[in-house]
């Protein structure tokens, strides 16, 4: 049986960036169901793929910059913000990279030095003295790993998590996302704010020639119902949703504080989605992700025994940043407020008429 320091479960932008910075000094294991290492198969990331300035500032801080490979057209200036609620549309410039997400991700994981099993899926983990006993499983193939420390780095429906049998959770939210042809060259981002839907929110992302129109509906509703509801919805408004050619669905987290975060117990630690690292205003995780993964690889580096009471340390920017987003919150998700935001044309774009016509799709309830 092989015996690691570390095994780390999910290779997305968390695992991946942690198993760059810990294979210099640990024998590390990196896992993912996903097979990272051979052509993109069926089993891609759900995820938008826009790398936000909080994510573009991480990298910067590892000394990363993006290879044009991982990326796709169009690169947009702006979202427009559909609000149904109050009856409003408005442009605000962004400064988002678009990327092919799983390209993105097979980039990260090409930055890393350290064993893989890639196509496995990871099982359980049962401590045996001073080890973690782990099962992955590739079909019907079983195969026994040993770590003296394991790490979930496997998203919102982390299996390591329930593990730890802690109840603390996350708000829950099933993300639908469909793909379309950009038949009408939609060339911006789009958010869309619809109380009748969700108390979250939806969107349209460009991405070559096609288009992904995504929902994100509270856990315990009917999603499909709500999802093809926005989809009529937008089409009524001129969006041409109408010949979907694939159609993805996962789980999506939405923290309501620092409080509803996990690092870890004993010797298994969370990081990226599974710890509830993401944006409650924005879903944007990747930043998150990736720089709750350095704060583990830092407290790991500097102290190997008292390793989660570092992290848990180095990890108070990252929940501070969650809290402050949390008292953002009413201007982006009350509707009143929201309106009055809008309205004042704070930071909007002014766009010609001519222009607008030309540049995006004009759009009147
Ligand atoms: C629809 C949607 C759109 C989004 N769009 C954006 C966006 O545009 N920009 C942005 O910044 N964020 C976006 N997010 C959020 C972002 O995708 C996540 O927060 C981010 O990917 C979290 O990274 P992670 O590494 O923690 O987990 P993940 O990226 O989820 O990676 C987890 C990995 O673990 C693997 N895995 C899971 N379980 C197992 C198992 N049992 N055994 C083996 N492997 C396993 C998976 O295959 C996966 O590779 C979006 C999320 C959703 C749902």
């Amino acid at each position: 049986m092989k015996t690691y320091d570390i095994a780390i479960i999910g290779a997305g932008p968390a695992g991946a960036t942690l198993a760059r910075e810990l294979g210099k000094k640990y024998k590390v294991l990196l896992v993912d169901g996903r097979n990272l290492d051979k052509a993109p198969g069926k089993v891609i990331k759900n995820c938008g793929g826009l790398i936000a300035p909080d994510a573009q500032k991480a990298l910067a801080s590892f000394g990363l910059a993006i290879p044009k490979s991982t990326l796709v057209s169009p690169q947009m200036f702006s979202v427009k913000v559909i609000d149904f609620d109050n009856s409003l549309v408005q442009n605000y410039q962004r400064h988002y990279i678009n990327t092919d997400r799983e390209l993105f991700d097979r980039w990260l994981v090409g930055l890393t030095n350290c064993d893989k099993a890639f196509g496995f899926r990871f099982k359980n983990a049962v401590k045996k003295g001073s080890f973690y006993e782990i099962t992955l499983s590739k079909n019907s193939q079983k195969v026994l790993v040993r770590a003296d420390i394991l790490i979930g780095a496997d998203g919102a429906n982390s299996r390591v998590k329930k593990l730890l049998q802690d109840k603390k959770e996350p708000k829950k939210y099933i993300s639908i996302q469909e793909w379309f042809k950009n038949s009408q060259n939609i060339n911006e981002y789009v958010a869309i704010f619809d109380k009748e839907i969700s108390d979250f929110y939806s969107w349209i992302i460009p991405k070559e020639n096609g288009l992904i129109f995504g929902t994100a509906i509270e856990e315990g509703k009917n999603a499909a119902h709500f999802h093809n509801l926005q989809k009529q919805k937008l089409n009524a408004l001129g969006y041409n949703l109408h010949a979907s050619v694939k159609k993805e669905g996962c789980y999506l987290f939405r923290p309501r504080g620092s409080r509803d975060l996990t690092l870890g117990k004993d010797k298994i630690a969370l990081i990226g989605e599974a710890a509830g690292f993401i944006s409650p205003t924005s879903a944007e995780g990747i930043s998150y992700a990736m720089l709750s993964a350095n704060a583990l690889a830092q407290a790991l580096i500097e102290n190997r025994e008292n390793f989660l009471k570092l992290y848990s340390v180095k990890c108070r920017f990252l929940k501070r940043n969650i809290d402050l987003k949390i008292a953002k919150y009413p201007l982006m998700y009350n509707r009143f407020l929201r309106r009055l935001a809008i309205s004042s044309n704070i930071g909007a774009i002014r766009v010609s008429k001519e222009s607008f016509a030309k540049a995006s799709l004009s759009l009147s309830f």
